[in-house]
C-alpha cells in the first residue's frame, strides 16, 4: 500500500509494520523505519543522485533514439 504524501516522497507500509519513504524523483528507497519522525528526518537529509536521475530522465519521455539492435542479426547465409 503506498500512500502519497504532500513532499516528494511516497510512503509504503510493509508487512513487518515498517514504512518506506521513496524519493518520487529518483525512485530510491529513502528510508525504512517504524517511526514516521525517523522518515521525515531521512527525506529531509536526502539528496538525489544526479547519476540516477539522469538514467531515470533518460528512460522516459517521447525522444526516440537510433539505437543498434542489441542482438546481432542472425546471418541471412548458410
Ligand atoms: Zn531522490
Amino acid at each position: 500500500m503506498v500512500l502519497s504524501t504532500i513532499s516528494g516522497f511516497a510512503r509504503r507500509e510493509n508487512r513487518d509494520r515498517t514504512m518506506d519513504s521513496i524519493c518520487r524523483k529518483c525512485y530510491a528507497t529513502v528510508a525504512t523505519a517504524y517511526w514516521e519522525l525517523d522518515l521525515e528526518i531521512a527525506e529531509h537529509s536526502h539528496v538525489c543522485d544526479p547519476a540516477v536521475l539522469q538514467y531515470w530522465n533518460s528512460r522516459d519521455g517521447p525522444k526516440k533514439t537510433n539505437q543498434p539492435a542489441m542482438r546481432p542479426s542472425p546471418s541471412p547465409t548458410k
